[in-house]
């Protein structure tokens, strides 16, 4: 724009000087007198100041020349018969004027221009809340619950919201209402997402969802007018789904947390509150709101009339793996060989995203491996990867590292053999993965809901079990058992604080050991008197010292089995279960 003006306006200051350089005769000064002596000149145009001549010759043809700056008397003797007119130097008004007024025009066009970049940059903070207000997205879901595989119960608790969004009068009759909010809470990965749009995919109405981080803006009273404005356009559409993930991000308790208040969450929050009270309860408006950390939400939110309902959608168990796993592989073309309900109990612990991950890493090692189908190698592989880290090709141990590595292995290898209440044995590496050097991976033959006190104490033990082999056999100890000590003395603690495991501290327990929400837990004061916290220590101290020295006992005990174990791993790097048991129980029969 402004380039196009500037083009323009040079042109206007130009084109006149263009168009007086027309087709006319041009000849030299002199040439001049001699034909105006001769009377050949009809009349000319003297310019004063610039000795522009212009004219016409006795034949009419116009004529040009300069000359000097002024004309003496000498030279006008010489014209006479010459009909002379004189200017001055004005010369080209309109150049003229536009030469004085074409630097401030460019100037404050230029300066208009900077104004309205710099405007536009301003509007683009101060309308933050206007114009990108639509801070979630509205659309007919097409996910159903044949879409959600296993989790029957709770697709059960939900279908109810179902049946109200499709039915809404036959519930008005009786006079039911149904609940305003429901909150679905579980570990990530869970398909809380899924299953939210599922429901909106059933009911057939339209689904409005948001993040809860969507909300915040930098600036206080944006979050609140964005929901503001997604509520007004549920009311409007109703009936429809309300979706809200990762609600704890703005649904955080009130007044706690560190560095001042946060006025913009707390703003956002209360106006959430506020459009909840809001609804009629048959305005046909169902709000579900997903989180993984239910502890942090304001307790505001979840009385009733707000989120007061929950539903748990916990981590799959062994006959929810299955389903999830078929539905993952419904589109993939696997080996006949395979067996889900076999991986399925490999994956304990797995979420139904990480079941999802799991399918297609296998289905990326097939190809990897040039196969058309996916077989249960495939699978291994990745959920080895998965589980246990990437396998660190570059990194080469020493022999003695080697060494050490496997007798290290070997010591948790055996212990988690030979103790009762130990989860077995599936696979023992001394190839490096991730940060390990080695792992030795057991598995439960079924899932847990909860830990017997016999389970923790040999899982402490066979922890040990690596460092205690490592100081059998070489006499000193390596670093390598740094990370067997953190989750040992972390079950210990929590047995003595959290599971009242302890005699001489008795059935007490002494705060959760969940992350807390950051700033309350800081502003929290000790809920023990310090002789406790002594005592707790030394609980701690003394479960972790006697599960080291059973360790070192049985060890001693099976160390047979042990250097057994470990010169297999020296020589085949990997072994399995199996392997382990075999090479373990055979020791025993010998002398
Ligand atoms: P969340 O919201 O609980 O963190 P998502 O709903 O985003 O979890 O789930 C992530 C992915 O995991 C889904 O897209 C889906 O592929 C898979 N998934 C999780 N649970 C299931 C399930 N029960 N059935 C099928 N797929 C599932
Ligand atoms: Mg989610
Ligand atoms: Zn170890």
């Amino acid at each position: 724009m402004p380039w196009v003006v500037l083009v323009l306006l040079l042109g206007v200051a130009l084109l006149p000087r263009l168009a007086s350089n027309g087709t006319r005769d041009t000849f030299d000064y002199s040439t001049f007198l001699t034909r105006a002596t001769a009377g050949d000149v009809a009349d000319i145009t003297f310019t004063n100041g610039t000795g522009h001549i212009a004219g016409h010759l006795a034949d009419g043809t116009v004529f040009r020349t300069s000359g000097p700056d002024t004309l003496s008397s000498t030279d006008l003797a010489m014209l006479r018969g010459v009909n002379v007119r004189f200017r001055h130097a004005g010369r080209n008004a309109v150049a003229d004027l536009l030469g004085a007024v074409l630097p401030l025009a460019l100037l404050i066009l230029f300066l208009v221009w900077m104004s309205r970049r710099s405007q536009a940059q301003v509007g683009g903070i101060m309308s933050i809340g206007k114009t990108k207000a639509k801070a979630w997205s509205a659309e007919q879901s097409t996910t159903r619950f044949a879409d959600v595989a296993g989790y029957e119960g709770v697709k059960g608790e939900i279908a109810e919201v179902v049946d109200f969004l499709r039915h809404p009068e036959r519930f008005r009759e009786i006079g039911a209402t149904i609940p305003r909010g429901i909150l679905l809470v579980g570990p990530p990965g869970t398909g809380k997402t899924l299953l939210a749009r599922a429901v909106a995919g059933e009911a057939g109405v339209s689904f409005l969802s948001a993040t809860g981080s969507d909300f915040m803006e930098m600036f206080v009273g944006v979050g609140a007018s964005r929901v503001r404005d997604l509520f007004d356009t549920a009311r409007r559409q109703a009936p429809c789904i309300v979706f809200i993930d990762e609600i704890d991000s703005i649904g955080r308790k009130r007044g706690a947390g560190l560095g001042g208040g946060h006025d913009e969450r707390e703003q956002t929050l209360n106006q959430m509150l506020s459009e909840m009270d809001g609804f009629e309860p048959s305005a046909g408006v169902v709000v579900l709101a997903a989180t993984n950390r239910p502890d942090v939400l304001d307790p505001a939110l979840l009385r009733p009339g707000r989120f007061d309902r929950q539903i748990v959608v916990p981590l799959p168990d062994l006959d929810e793996r299955i389903p999830i796993l078929r539905v993952h592989c419904a589109d993939k073309r696997l080996a006949p060989e395979v067996d889900l309900p076999t991986i399925a109990r490999s994956t304990p612990g797995m979420s139904g995203a990480d079941l999802a991950n799991l399918v297609n890493e296998a289905a990326l090692a097939a190809v990897r491996r040039g196969a058309d189908m996916i077989g249960t190698r495939d699978f291994e592989t990745a959920r080895d990867r998965i589980v246990m880290g990437q396998t660190r090709e570059s990194l080469v141990l020493s022999d003695s590292e080697r060494a050490t590595t496997a007798f290290h292995e070997a010591g948790h290898a055996v212990l988690a053999h030979v103790l009762e209440h130990a989860d077995p044995v599936h696979k023992v590496t001394i190839i490096p993965r991730g940060m390990a050097l080695g792992v030795t991976m057991q598995l439960p033959v079924e899932d847990r809901h909860s830990y017997s006190e016999a389970f923790v104490l040999d899982r402490i033990c066979v922890a040990m079990g690596g460092r205690c082999a490592e100081k059998l056999v070489y006499g000193h100890l390596t670093t390598g058992a740094s990370n067997d000590l953190v989750t040992s003395t972390e079950l210990a603690r929590r047995m003595v604080r959290e599971w009242g495991m302890s005699d001489r501290l008795g059935p007490m327990a002494w705060g959760g050991g969940n992350q807390v929400f950051l700033g309350e837990d800081l502003l929290q004061t000790r809920d023990y008197a310090d002789a406790t916290s002594r005592l707790i220590d030394e609980e701690v101290a003394a479960v972790l010292r006697s599960q080291e020295t059973r360790a070192a006992g049985l060890l001693i005990e099976h160390r047979v089995g042990l250097d057994a174990v470990a010169n297999e791993l020296l020589e085949r790097e990997t072994i399995d279960g199996r392997d382990v048991a075999r090479l373990v129980d055979g020791s025993i029969s010998l002398p």
